[in-house]
């Protein structure tokens, strides 16, 4: 494939693609991995009340604000959608995504089933992939091995997942995050089959068509000899 900014260049509005999953699934796992394989796919970085973890970085995984901060962008509609998760606040900043989109960029938002349901109910198009962890138990040895949360914090975890697994049916896509790798590779076939709809493709199919419409260079020479 190529790596130019073709879809800017060509003029389109950027896809917005959901990404959602039980905490612990791999979903910001595979997603990082998918935006470096799949050209001109960005993930969107929310916004957070949430301190962060060790490791973490302001800017690269999250932009960490204050409670405060997080209500007064609340107040001034400045998120496209937020929610509340296990006692914080996350939420997207409509400005961000639109900038993403307006230049060309098809873009990720990795945010909750609740999240989801609010960009949905705008009316805004979305392409929706859940993705399940092969089992209960796996969820969570990968929470476990992850050693982020505690032990109370897992639980709870758990208790959400058994609610959050019965919206799969709200996307458009499931994707069972089992091996690392195959699971991006299906991804990203998710979104290339995205990108190639007619309706997406249109102005690039009109423009090669528009090629067809003058005489080609064979013909204005034939005859002639
Ligand atoms: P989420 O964003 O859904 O909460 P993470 O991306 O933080 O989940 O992944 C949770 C844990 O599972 C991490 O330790 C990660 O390395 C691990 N993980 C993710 N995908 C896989 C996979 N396909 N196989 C095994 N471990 C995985
Ligand atoms: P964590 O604290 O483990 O990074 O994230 C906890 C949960 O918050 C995850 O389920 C994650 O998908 C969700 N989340 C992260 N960012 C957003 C966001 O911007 N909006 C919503 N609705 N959920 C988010």
């Amino acid at each position: 494939m190529s790596s130019r900014p073709f879809d800017a260049a060509r003029g389109r509005r950027g896809l917005l693609f959901i990404v959602s999953a039980p905490s612990g699934t791999g979903k910001t796992t595979l997603v990082e991995r998918l935006v470096q394989v799949v050209p001109n796919l960005k993930m969107s970085r929310s916004y957070t009340s949430r301190p962060a973890r060790a490791g973490e970085q302001n800017g690269v995984d999250y932009n960490f604000i204050s409670r405060e901060r997080f209500d007064a962008m609340v107040r001034d509609g400045a998120f496209l959608e937020w929610a509340s998760v296990f006692g914080h606040c996350y939420g997207t900043a409509a400005a961000d995504t639109d900038a993403l989109l307006a230049a060309g960029h098809d873009v990720v938002l990795v945010i909750d089933v609740q999240g989801a349901r609010q960009v949905r109910s705008r009316g805004i198009e979305t392409v929706g992939i859940f993705v399940l962890p092969p089992s209960a138990a796996t969820l969570e040895q990968r929470l476990r091995g992850r050693s982020k949360d505690s032990e109370d914090q897992i639980r709870r975890r758990l208790e959400v997942a058994c609610g959050e697994v019965d919206e799969f049916s709200q996307y458009e896509y499931l994707v069972v995050n089992d091996d690392l790798e195959p699971a991006v590779g299906r991804m990203a076939a998710i979104v290339q089959a995205e990108r190639a709809r007619v309706k997406v493709m249109r102005r690039h199919a009109e423009e090669i068509i528009e090629t067809f419409k003058a005489p080609p260079p064979g013909a204005r020479t034939s005859g002639k000899a």
